[in-house]
Order: C-alpha cells, then structure tokens, then sequence
C-alpha cells in the first residue's frame, strides 16, 4: 500500500481525467507539457500521457535541493512509463549569487527570503520552460489546500503568458491517486512510506504526524495561506535577479 492512510473507498473521477488530458493532448501536441515533481498525481498522469502518445512531454526542475529518493523515484518512472523527462535547472548565476550572498539556509530566515530561494529555483525555470508552449498540465487538487479550491479541469493561466493550464485531477482525492498507482503497479517515492504526504526539496519538506493536513509538512513554518512556491499561485517577483523572465 502507498502511504499510511488507506482504509476507505472513494469514487476516482479516471473517465473525466482520461478524456480531459486526451483532449488537451490531441489539441495541443508537442506544445504541452507535464510539470512534474514525481508526486504521486505525476505518475498517474505520466502513465496515462504515456498510454495517449509515447512522446508526450514531462518536464521536472532540479532545484538542486530535492531528496535523493525524488531522483530515484524519477528514473524509476521513466523506466516504467518510457516517458522523456526534460530535465531544467535553476540559472546557475542566480543560485551562485543567493547562496554566496545570504548561505544555504536564507529560505528560514523569512516569507520573503523564502519566496526569494523558490522564485530562482522553480518559479523562474518554469517560466522559461512554460514560454513558447500553448499548454501545461499540472497534478494539483482541489483538496490540497485552501489555495486551490477555485481549479477548473481547463483554465486560462494568467500567471503564465495566458497559456492553457490543464488540470485532469482536479476532483481526486488521495485514495483515487493511491488506488491507481497500485492498480497499475506504478512505482512511487519511498518518502511516502515513512509519512512523507506532499514532496517537494529536501530542507523544505518533512514528514507529517498523524491528523495533520497534507501539506502541513510542506514550509511547516508558515501559516496554510502561505504554502505555494509560486508555480501555481504568483507573488511578488524579487528584484535581484538576473533574469526578466
Ligand atoms: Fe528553496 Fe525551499 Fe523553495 Fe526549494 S522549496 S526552492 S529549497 S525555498
């Protein structure tokens, strides 16, 4: 079994899911992408984007902070879905500058240093990736948290150039995921196990405690309302950037 929690059944929404990213691939094909950080919705839509077009585009961002057991599970998903993952990274100059600059830890000292460490290693390579393209899909709930109950399935993104942002699983809740990885004997990050419930780097995200929200491991030292990294949700960009983008 995926994680600790897995004890009630629950409708899955896979119909609505298949035809939703079906659809967006048919329609916007090579110029949509996956954004994936290997979490569990990631595998399920790169299995599915798999079953659809075996050259359907995945991207993930090395920030150059994530768990050795992220990497693992990276190749162990290409392995098993054949899928191409266009690996991006931050621009180096600007992580360079950050970490001579305020050291390797500014992300605790403040929202706003936070903000900062996310803006130059995922928000800014996202943009990079995302300009050109028509459309990207994400893996995002309505259920992860306070700042994603307004998702539609398709949605004009205007963060991100006024593209097509596709979100097939919306409507899932943890056991639909759960389910289907292991219907489908998907392989999964081994964080899971040990009460991991949202990954993201390795300094930023911790385990969970029983009852605790799902993302509450997520930046555990902010409040619910400020747990986004700027990749779905915007926020003030930092002016010391090299780059405009
Ligand atoms: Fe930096 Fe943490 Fe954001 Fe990763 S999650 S980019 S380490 S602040």
């Amino acid at each position: 079994m995926v994680g600790r929690n897995n004890e009630k059944t629950v409708p899955t929404g896979r119909d609505k899911a298949e035809q939703v990213l079906q659809s967006a691939i048919e329609e916007f094909h090579p110029a949509i992408i996956l954004a994936s950080s290997f979490s569990l919705e990631d595998i399920v839509l790169m299995h599915m984007m798999s079953k659809i077009m075996n050259d359907a585009r995945v991207f993930a961002i090395d920030t150059g902070r994530l768990n050795e057991e992220t990497y693992q599970c990276a190749e162990e998903v290409r392995g098993a879905t054949g899928l191409k993952i266009e690996w991006v990274f931050p621009r180096y100059e600007d992580v360079q500058k950050l970490e001579q600059d305020k050291g390797l830890f500014s992300f605790r000292n403040s929202l706003e240093e936070r903000h900062e460490c996310c803006q130059i290693r995922k928000v800014e390579p996202l943009l990079r990736v995302l300009e050109g393209q028509k459309a990207w899909i994400t893996g995002l709930r309505r259920d992860q948290n306070v700042t994603r109950t307004e998702l539609k399935h398709v949605e004009i993104d205007d963060t991100h150039y006024g593209i097509t942002k596709v979100n097939p699983l919306l409507d899932w809740d943890d056991q639909a995921v759960k389910r289907y990885i292991e219907e489908h004997s998907l392989p999964y990050n081994s964080l899971y196990n040990i009460g991991y419930t949202s990954i993201g780097c390795a300094p930023c995200t911790r385990a969970i405690e029983p009852g605790e929200h799902p993302r509450a491991g997520r930046w555990w030292w902010e409040t619910p309302e400020q747990k986004e990294c700027g990749l779905h949700v915007s926020y003030p960009v930092q002016k010391n950037l090299s780059s405009n983008t």
